[in-house]
């Protein structure tokens, strides 16, 4: 590893697990294409609209925004952070948390480059995960813990600004595991991670509710799966259920016979 990947600093005896097929999104191409294939696919999509409350009833769904009112026969719930503002069973489960993650320089560009340095996420024990980016853009090599120091906070909210203590734990990390591909920062920022208890996903029928589809924002992992979790809410939405392997996501399955 050490000879293939000489951007980990690793330790003797280290074991690290390479998935050939690995590899990473970018988020706002991806998000990109996937609105253009709706559009041209027949969706009517609305931007700076926020949808204020939905009314579910036996034959479908009101949907009421700050400038309309639309009629549906299912709708998707999907609104990330501020789920449980729609889905109020989540209140108690669905909680925001500050995400930090940083971005640096290489001392040695070689080694920083996407072909000698795969996305990783390293296990620290105690420590928590820290995940990770090679040089695909011109900030540089990306770092973040996995859901940094869990402090809770509300959406509504601007995130508190980046602190020493937030730049201190990448640093070290950087410092102790990318010393050559970590070397500079160059800048930091503030994000949200939506976790559940489970830290895994919630994509279901709300129960009691076969009108409505949830798909909660997926505990800081979700973004790669996209895709998968599209095909899963457009099953659920169409045919009331799906052929793919979802029982893990379901309601029964984080909140057993309780409520969320
Ligand atoms: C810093 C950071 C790093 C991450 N890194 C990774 C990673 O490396 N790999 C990975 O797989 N995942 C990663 N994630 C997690 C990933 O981004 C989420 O799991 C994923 O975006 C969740 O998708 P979503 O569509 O459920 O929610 P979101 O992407 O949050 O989208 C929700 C949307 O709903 C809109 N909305 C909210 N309320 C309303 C309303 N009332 N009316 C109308 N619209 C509304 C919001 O504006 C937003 O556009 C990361 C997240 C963060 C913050």
């Amino acid at each position: 590893m050490k000879r293939r990947f000489p951007a980990f600093a690793l330790e003797d005896g280290e074991i690290g697990l390479l998935d050939p097929q690995g590899g990473y999104v970018r988020p706002e191409a991806a998000i990109m294409g996937y609105l253009r294939l709706a559009a041209e696919d027949g969706a009517v999509l609305h931007f700076g609209e926020r949808v204020v409350a939905i009314e579910p009833d036996d034959t479908g769904v009101t949907v009421i925004s700050t400038t309309g009112r639309y009629r549906a026969r299912k709708v998707v719930v999907a609104t990330g952070a501020w789920i449980a503002e729609l889905v109020p069973q989540l209140k108690a489960n669905a909680q925001p948390i500050r995400q930090v993650v940083a971005w640096y320089q290489p001392k040695d560009g070689f080694v920083a480059e996407p072909q000698r340095m795969p996305c990783f996420l390293r296990d620290e024990g105690d420590e928590g995960s820290y995940f990770g980016f090679p040089a695909i853009g011109i900030d540089g090599v990306k770092i973040g813990r996995h859901a940094h120091f869990r402090e809770p906070i509300d959406p509504e909210v601007p995130n508190p600004p980046v602190n020493e203590t937030d730049t201190e734990l990448l640093d070290s990390f950087a410092r102790k595991r990318l010393p050559d591909a970590a070397s500079y920062r160059v800048r930091a920022t503030t994000c949200r991670y939506t976790m559940l208890p489970s830290e895994d996903f919630l994509i279901d029928t709300l129960p009691g509710q076969a009108n409505v589809v949830v798909s909660s924002a997926c505990s800081g992992h979700g973004f790669k799966f996209t895709s998968v979790v599209g095909e899963i809410l457009a099953d659920l939405a169409l045919q009331g259920g799906s052929a793919l392997p979802t029982a893990l996501f379901s309601f029964e399955k984080h909140f057993g016979g309780q409520s969320a």
